[in-house]
């Protein structure tokens, strides 16, 4: 990170904290993933915010999983989550596990009981709720709540034996009912789940809140910055008043903005409907803004890192262009992506006067934006492939491409002149004839003829088959969770188109599931994990350009 960026809000307290020697000036920060999906672009902002203040202030970062919920949590999304931070490009000083913690949170509820703070609870949460009273008007106390901390403690201990059915009884923290923050009015610690938990098996039938275990468990490891998002706010005082009362280790939550990007959800409950109801192929799918799908996409580890350190750390919620993802990913792969031809849409191209038989070998750059990118051999023939929409039967005025009578360069080889067509028997064009200048080769043109167009090829006899799939955003709305309608009536029904028969250089017949490229005058595209030598596949990571902007002017 360069020293004359301007501090981040957050990064202002840490430097506020090392300078006041608050913890010796430590810094251990944490990520607390729940363990119930996979993560989103908006968990790589938390990892990129927590991993690169502990790197900048030579502190840490835990990897913590919240898995205190059992019935939604999988051993699945652990592996994923730790995959996904790897390759994200973090390393974790500790893997831990809120479940880990459960017998000392459940010595730490003891303890409020003790100190009569706390309170087991008969009514149902209905009941609960409506005693809460409302902002303007206090809550009114449940019979419950005079009870005797000895017999708090024998139906607490009672509870954890599996002496009661879930929802029969809960434990409540004797907060404030007449408090104006609706979090203090005697918020539940505790609640029976007669569940099996992924790590703890049946040991455990009472499982803590999230309020109850997540400052604590910042606390059992020194937590120094607790970063979460906005929506937490309200929570504080609660945090801080568990940490006091029991008198542990005084973690501080800090509280950002959430990452939010238009035409897409981000929150694992509606990304894992989208997947169970099959409107995507799972988790990876492309068109998911999960990283795992990003990562299919094509995007690199740097390019979201980028995204993140783009948008910064805000204090007030908002959302981020979609674009603006795009954008960082062509910045980055127009200096590293390797320059290579792909006809998407083909048609068979003839040049009549080069001779039967004969391929030459032509020389082209990888990446004009690389000079060690080194080059690549192209093999040039009597018969080619052409994209469809680069011939033009009847040519309008500014077209410059190929039509009858009309020149245009083939990229890295010759200048070529439409001649005549051939069509089947519903018009189709099968085939183009063309004729070839030869001493326009490029590299040595001594034609003295300068076209407007170049266009891209490929030999028929030498290119790879490929599939190729095109992406476009996942929803029409560009907030399908602000709509008053189910998100999932936003989803755009274009947003895959395969196609089964595109032509590629020979030359990516060896590329790798991950390897990416640029397809000339067609975007960026990805190997998909599923392509093999005998069938390629490839994923269009993003368009050359912001395609979508170009539809906004136009209708402007
Ligand atoms: P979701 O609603 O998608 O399930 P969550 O907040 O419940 O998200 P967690 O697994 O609990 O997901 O989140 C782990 C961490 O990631 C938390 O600290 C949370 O604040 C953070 N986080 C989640 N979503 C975002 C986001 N969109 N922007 C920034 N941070 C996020
Ligand atoms: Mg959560």
């Amino acid at each position: 990170m360069s020293e004359e960026k301007s501090l981040n809000f957050i990064e202002q307290i840490v430097e506020d904290d090392i300078a006041n020697g608050v913890n010796g000036g430590r810094v251990l920060t944490r990520f607390p993933p729940e363990p119930n999906g996979y993560l989103h672009i908006g968990h790589a902002k938390s990892i990129v915010l927590n991993f690169g203040l502990a790197q900048k202030y030579n502190g840490k970062t835990n990897l913590r999983f919240d898995d205190t919920n059992p019935v939604t949590e999988d051993t699945e999304y652990v592996e994923s989550i730790k995959n996904d931070i790897r390759w994200l490009g973090f390393e974790w000083a500790n893997e831990l596990y809120a479940s880990d913690y459960f017998e000392e949170l459940y010595q730490f509820a003891v303890k409020l009981i003790e100190k009569g703070l706390a309170y087991v609870e008969d009514a149902t949460a209905e009941e609960i709720a409506a005693a809460k009273g409302t902002p303007t008007t206090p809550g009114t106390p449940t019979p419950a709540r005079s009870r005797s901390v000895e017999e708090n403690l024998d139906l607490f201990a009672r509870m954890r034996k599996g002496e009661f059915k879930d929802g029969e009884k809960t434990l409540r923290a004797k907060g404030d009912l007449a408090s104006p923050n609706m979090h203090m009015r005697d918020p539940l610690m505790y609640r029976i789940k007669h569940a099996h938990h992924h790590r703890t098996g049946d040991a455990w039938c009472i499982y803590p809140m999230y309020d109850f275990a997540h400052g604590q468990s910042d606390s059992i490891e020194k937590i120094t910055h607790s970063i979460c998002t906005l929506e937490f706010i309200p929570h504080r005082p609660l945090y801080d008043w568990f940490i006091k009362e029991l008198e542990i280790f005084p973690s501080h939550q800090y509280e950002f903005a959430r990452l939010n990007i238009n035409y897409t959800v981000m929150s694992k409950r509606k990304l894992k409907l989208l997947v169970e109801e099959g409107f995507v192929s799972g988790w990876d799918d492309p068109r998911m803004p999960t990283i795992s799908g990003l990562r299919r996409r094509g995007y690199t580890p740097a390019s979201i890192r980028e995204l993140c350190e783009r948008v910064g750390v805000q204090k007030r919620d908002h959302m981020i262009e979609l674009s603006l993802l795009e954008f960082c990913i062509r910045e980055e792969l127009n200096k590293t992506a390797n320059r290579v031809m792909a006809v998407l849409d083909p048609v068979k191209l003839v040049i009549t006067n080069y001779p039967e038989g004969q391929v030459e070998e032509l020389t082209a750059d990888n990446n004009p934006e690389d000079e060690n990118a080194g080059s690549r051999t192209l093999h040039f023939s009597k018969t080619l492939y052409i994209e469809r929409e680069d011939f033009m039967e009847n040519p309008t005025k500014k077209y410059f491409r190929l039509g009858p009578g009309l020149m245009v360069r083939l990229k890295n080889a010759y200048i070529i002149k439409g001649e005549s067509v051939e069509k089947d028997e519903n018009g189709n064009i099968t085939t183009i004839y063309a004729t070839y200048l030869p001493e326009s080769k490029s590299g040595g043109d001594s034609s003295g003829i300068n076209v407007k167009g170049t266009i891209h090829w490929v030999s028929a006899a030498h290119a790879a088959k490929a599939e190729i799939r095109l992406y476009d955003r996942l929803f029409t709305s560009e907030n399908p969770n602000g709509e008053e309608a189910d998100f999932r009536t936003f989803i755009n029904p274009n947003s895959l188109q395969v196609i089964n028969e595109a032509y590629v250089e020979p030359s990516l017949s060896v590329a790798k599931p991950g390897d990416r490229f640029q397809f000339l005058r067609k975007g960026y595209f990805a190997v998909d994990q599923d392509s093999t030598s005998e069938k390629l596949i490839f994923n269009r990571t993003v368009t050359l350009k912001d395609t979508w902007a170009k539809e906004v002017r136009k209708e402007a």
